[in-house]
C-alpha cells in the first residue's frame, strides 16, 4: 500500500509494470514523455490503456492522474535511430543505435521531482537485464545509484523499483497473467505497442508490429516461449 508513480511508455513492460503498481499500491500516478520517439504509437495506446484501466473495478479506484510531459527532441543532442529516422536500426560500438543516452536518467529525474510534492516516495519502471540489449541505463546498478543520487538530492527517501529487472520476455507475459489473469494478458497482448517503426497495421500472434525490428523479434520470441508453457491460455487469448 502506499503511493507509486510508474513511467508508463504503453509498451508490454511498462503496462506490466502499471499492473504491478495498481496491484500493489493504494494510489498510482503515470508518467509519459514525448521526446521525438519515432514510435508514436506508443503515445496513443497509453491513452487506451489507461482508459481500459480506468473501467475496470479492481483498477479505478487506484489510478490518479496521468502526466505527459514534452521534452526537447533529442535528435537535437544526439544522433540514434529511435528518434532519427534517417539512422538505422543496427548495433554499432556494442550497443543498438536505438539507445538514446541518458534517456532513463532523465526519466527518473523528472518522476522524482513530480513525486516530491504529491508524497509519492516510489517510483516503478519497466527496465531489466534479462533478454534485453544491454542499454547501460536499464542496469540494476544504474537505478540503483539513481535511488541514491535522488534520495541525496531531494534530501528524502526515492525507491525505484524494477520487478522485470530479471525478467525475460516470456517471464514478462507471464507475470502479467499472474498479476491480472487472462484480462491482463489480452491486454498486453492487443493494447501494448513495442514496434520500433510505429507499425500498428500488422497483427501477429503476439501483438501489432512489423515482425521485422528487434523490438517486434524479441516480443515475438518471448510470446513463443510463453506459449510453450502456457498453452490453455495462450488458446484462450487468441479467440
Ligand atoms: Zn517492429
Amino acid at each position: 500500500m502506499g503511493n507509486a508513480l510508474v513511467l508508463f511508455s504503453g509498451g508490454q513492460d511498462s503496462t506490466t509494470c502499471l499492473l504491478y503498481a495498481v496491484t500493489h499500491y493504494e494510489n498510482v500516478w503515470t508518467m509519459g514523455f514525448s521526446y521525438g520517439q519515432r514510435h508514436t504509437a506508443e503515445m496513443v495506446c497509453r491513452t487506451d490503456i489507461l482508459a481500459e484501466l480506468r473501467s475496470h473495478k479492481d483498477y479505478q479506484e487506484r489510478l490518479r492522474a496521468d502526466c505527459v510531459l514534452t521534452l526537447p527532441n533529442f535528435s537535437a543532442i544526439d544522433t540514434n535511430a529511435l528518434t532519427d529516422p534517417h539512422q538505422a536500426i543496427a548495433e554499432h560500438n556494442g550497443l543498438p543505435t536505438t539507445f538514446v543516452p541518458g534517456r532513463n536518467i532523465l526519466f527518473l529525474s523528472y518522476a522524482a521531482a513530480y513525486g516530491y510534492s504529491r508524497g509519492i516516495q516510489t517510483i516503478v519502471i519497466g527496465v531489466g537485464e534479462a533478454d534485453y540489449s544491454g542499454y547501460p541505463d536499464c542496469r540494476q546498478a544504474t537505478c540503483q545509484a539513481m535511488e541514491q543520487a535522488l534520495s541525496l538530492g531531494l534530501d528524502r527517501p526515492v525507491r525505484i523499483e524494477t520487478p522485470l529487472m530479471t525478467k525475460s520476455k516470456a517471464e514478462t507475459f507471464a507475470y502479467a497473467l499472474e498479476l491480472g489473469g487472462q484480462w491482463a494478458l489480452d491486454l498486453i497482448r492487443k493494447k501494448t505497442h513495442t514496434c520500433y517503426v510505429n507499425d500498428r497495421s500488422h497483427w501477429h500472434d503476439f501483438g501489432y508490429g512489423c515482425g521485422e525490428c528487434p523490438s517486434c523479434r524479441l516480443r515475438a520470441k518471448g510470446w513463443e516461449e510463453f506459449c510453450r508453457s502456457h498453452v490453455s491460455e495462450c488458446c484462450k487469448s487468441k479467440t
